[in-house]
């Protein structure tokens, strides 16, 4: 590494690793949490046309306003709340970590969680403190509140469901935590239409709560859209850090024409939770795999060798998610994201065959 580049790049920087995605050209993709199902050719349609007319020449509305009336009503955001978008969530997360950034202020979150919470509050100069979770992935509550007493972060992110686990958290912890906090809690429900649980109603009545959504594992991941609920004081504070046009204007009307036809995603997603009850029960059956349960659109599995199985789906085109090494909790576990019926079949199918084939010993 160049002298130029280390006395130029902060030393954190330095030291973190990008997010890795890795390329799926050509395979069945089950890493990511995305929406299997394509939408219908009429919708589509009409998106063509949508973008026929669009004026791309122009800036985008920099408020999106008709998109936030759509999304008020469909995901019954209270009238009382604001609502700030984000080009994905990941960029709210950013946001959030920008505002609060004070010298020596703590991003607390659990461990393991989303990876980004830790990535963006290091790039951002906070101090991660990830608080492991139990054994069978629950909050620690206990652990949480010495932790909070300790620390007093200036922000909780919780995933709920969290990822990679795919599991709710109690919500009365939940509770106890933004209750104990000197700082705001963040609720993702990035796989909230998957898990029938929400800490909507919870907003009115905590000030020191958002909640943060996100369209992509929706069916919408390509747009790249996402949200943050709350009271309108903080959303002015955290929208001065928003970039004027973040939220482009395809994204906007294609996102708006959709949310026209909500109950599409809502069956797709129904239709994603049946998928991932059949899925649950065959990894079950499998000898030697401990599922675990799950809320949202991946399923987390343990069992021998995972590195190596993770492998050989790989080398048989399946791509899922390799967790083993990332966190002591998740040794030998890998996560895969709920497909059509078809590229389940074909994930258990082979994983099957990988599991019944005798090793071979050198
Ligand atoms: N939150 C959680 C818990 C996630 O798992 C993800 C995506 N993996 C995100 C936020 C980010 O989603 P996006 O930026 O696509 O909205």
């Amino acid at each position: 590494m160049s002298n130029l580049l280390k006395s130029i790049i902060r030393p954190e920087i330095l030291a973190l690793s990008a997010y890795h995605v890795p390329s799926a050209d050509g395979m069945i993709k089950l890493d990511a949490m995305e929406n299997p199902y394509t939408l219908p050719l009429i919708l589509r349609e009409e998106i063509s046309q949508l973008a026929e007319d669009a004026h791309i020449n122009r800036y985008p509305d920099p408020s999106a306003t008709s998109l936030k009336v759509i999304l008020r009503n469909t995901l019954s955001i209270p009238s009382e709340m604001a609502i700030m978008l984000g080009n994905g969530s990941d960029e709210i997360i950013q946001a959030i970590a920008l505002a609060t950034a004070k010298p020596e202020a703590v991003l607390m979150g659990v461990d393991p969680g989303f990876a980004m919470f830790r990535i963006i509050a290091t790039f951002c100069g906070m101090n991660y403190v990830g608080v492991p979770l139990t054994a069978n992935f629950s909050l620690d509550l206990d652990a949480m509140l010495a932790a909070i007493s300790q620390h007093r972060p200036a922000v909780i992110f919780l995933a709920y469901p969290n990822n990679p686990s795919g599991n709710l958290f109690d919500p009365q912890a939940i509770c106890r935590i933004i209750e104990a906090t000197p700082g705001i809690v963040i609720v993702d429900e990035a796989y909230q239409a998957f898990a029938d649980a929400t800490f909507m109603d919870m907003l009115t009545q905590y000030p020191n709560l958002l909640l943060m959504r996100t369209l992509s594992k929706l069916g919408l991941a390509g747009l790249r859209l996402g949200l943050l609920v709350g009271r309108p004081e903080w959303l002015a504070q955290l929208e001065k850090l928003r970039l004027p046009y973040n939220v482009g204007i395809m994204t906007q009307l294609i996102a708006e024409r959709i949310f026209q036809h909500y109950d599409i995603l809502l069956e797709q997603a129904a239709a994603i939770k049946a998928e991932r009850t059949i899925l649950r029960a065959r990894l079950a059956t499998m000898e030697g795999v401990e599922v675990f349960p799950s809320d949202a659109n991946f399923i987390l599995f343990r069992l021998n060798e995972a590195s190596r199985i993770f492998q050989e789906l790989q080398q048989y085109g399946i791509l899922i998610k390799n967790l083993d090494g990332t966190h002591p909790l998740l040794k030998n576990c890998l996560r895969v994201t709920v497909g059509t019926s078809d590229e389940n079949t074909q994930f258990c199918k082979t994983l099957r065959r990988i599991l019944d084939k005798p090793l071979q010993l050198a």
